[in-house]
């Protein structure tokens, strides 16, 4: 029996919610594929601030360090969202991720056709909706410098500045390319390589990697064009590999198509070791919902999709995490929903509810 050390950091709000009901759907996975997890827990964002006054502390990065992944759930909520106040829960994230050197945020997209009907966009641009945004998490405008704010005799003015490094793009590029080579074999580099001289070194070094993968199909898209392909034929994309900021806004946009936010996983990976595993982040896109919080009303799919995707990319544990995929499809085809994709006719069922349904077809 092969024991996984996974660091659970269940965070504010319905966070620690829904990390018990991915807790059910290991503790099945341990029993039909003889595996054993084992768990540390880590107190992080606003609870953090509350009880050690810092959203994350340096022994959480330790434990993480220690572990084969970490299953996040989210951090923040009305008490602490004074934009002003100096420690803040979202640092839990952004420390983790710096801590970990995870560079590279994984979205998967999956437009379940069970949920079509009832999304926002139409059904016939929907259908067959499967691709994964992959987003560079820790250079750009986010992070470089000079940024300031400062006043002269014209007023205030202020800059950002994007840069990035050969380094920096290659890896997340390569990223997409190998994540490519086991879906459709398509990629998509996003850019503004039409303005931007970042963009422009970021589209050479795709044109250059693209000679290592013969096999996968490059092609290149400005952000804009990007923006309303998403929302027009979304359909087309495998997989999409853009920069932070343009990432960051994408991602939200293709989210929007999976029909709520109590469906989408991601991931944020690091370097990776022989056979494509390694550390990562696992965590649903969405927030701590904290007008749902303690009611029992949060979808917890978000959550056991993330423990599909770590079964996968951080153990290499691939049947599993299709098995977790496979189950909540089925309970899904079962007609059962939580509140916040409640359709005609189907059975709504709370968050402990929905995950002991996903436990037991894991189970079956
Ligand atoms: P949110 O994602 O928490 O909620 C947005 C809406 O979606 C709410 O109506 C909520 O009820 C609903 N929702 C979210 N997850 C759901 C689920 N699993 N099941 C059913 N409905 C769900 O975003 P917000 O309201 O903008 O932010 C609330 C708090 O969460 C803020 O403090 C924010 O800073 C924080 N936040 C944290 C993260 C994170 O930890 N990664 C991400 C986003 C927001």
């Amino acid at each position: 029996m092969t024991a996984f050390p996974i660091l659970l950091a269940p965070g504010d709000g319905i966070g620690p919610e829904v990390l018990e009901e991915a807790l059910k759907a290991l503790a099945a996975v341990e029993r039909r594929f003889g595996h054993e997890f084992q768990y540390e827990r880590a107190v992080v964002g606003g609870a953090a601030i509350d009880r050690h006054g810092t959203a994350l502390r340096d022994e959480t990065i330790e434990a993480a360090r220690r572990s084969r992944a970490l299953l996040f759930g989210a951090v923040g909520g009305p008490k602490w969202d004074d934009p002003g106040a100096a420690v803040r829960p979202e640092q839990a994230i952004l420390g983790l991720r710096k801590g970990l050197g995870l560079y590279a945020n994984l979205r998967p997209v999956r437009v379940n056709p069970l949920l079509i009907e009832d999304a926002a966009i139409k059904p016939e641009v929907l259908r067959g909706v499967d691709m994964i945004v992959v987003r560079e998490l820790t250079g750009g405008v986010y992070f470089g410098k000079p940024r300031k704010r400062w006043t002269n005799s014209r007023g205030r003015q202020a800059v950002d500045t994007v840069r990035y490094s050969e380094r920096e793009i290659a890896r997340i590029l390569r990223t997409g390319f190998e994540l490519a080579r086991g879906r459709r074999r398509k990629l998509t580099s996003v850019d503004k390589a039409n303005v931007l001289d970042t963009s422009r070194l970021w589209r050479e070094i795709a044109v250059e990697l693209a000679r290592e993968y013969p096999d996968v199909a490059l092609d290149h898209l400005l952000v804009d064009a990007c923006a309303m392909h998403l929302v027009t034929h979304p359909a087309d994309f495998d997989v999409i590999v853009t920069e932070n900021m343009f990432g960051d806004i994408l991602t939200d946009e293709a989210s929007v198509l999976a029909g709520s936010m109590g469906m989408l996983p991601s991931a944020s990976l690091g370097a990776r070791g022989r056979g494509g595993a390694g550390m990562g982040m696992y965590e649903p896109i969405h927030g701590t919902a904290p007008d749902i919080a303690g009611q029992g009303r949060a979808n917890p799919i978000a959550m056991i999709l993330s423990v599909a995707l770590m079964l996968r990319h951080s153990l290499a544990l691939e049947a599993e995490a299709a098995a977790v995929e496979a189950a909540v499809d089925a309970v899904l085809a079962d007609g059962y929903r939580t509140a916040d994709i409640e359709a005609e006719g189907a059975a709504v069922v709370d968050t402990a509810r929905m995950g002991t349904l996903v436990a037991e077809r894991l189970s079956a």
